[in-house]
């Protein structure tokens, strides 16, 4: 009985795998910073702010507890919109 026919080495280095993630990586990025750029979060309208916890994280103005929100933003229905620009 013959074995299958090995389906390894077919992508040498995963070089273009490699590409591949860091195109879609950079894309990302870019749609993020467009995104900031706008100062508006896309899904509510609320206004951004950054996280400081984290290089280039920001968050929508209605994220996490009203507490922990600006004023203007404690009355805003929750929102999970959330983006790294780095
Ligand atoms: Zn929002």
């Amino acid at each position: 009985m013959r074995r299958p026919t090995s389906t390894r080495n077919t992508n040498p280095g995963g070089a273009l795998a490699r590409k591949v993630a860091a195109a879609r990586i950079a894309a990302a990025i870019a749609e993020a910073r467009a995104v900031v750029a706008t100062g508006v979060c896309p899904t509510c309208g609320c206004g951004l702010r950054r996280n400081l916890a984290l290089a280039g994280w920001w968050q929508c103005g209605a994220y996490g507890e009203p507490s922990f929100r600006a004023p203007e933003y404690r009355e805003s229905p929750h929102c999970f919109f959330q983006t790294f620009t780095e």
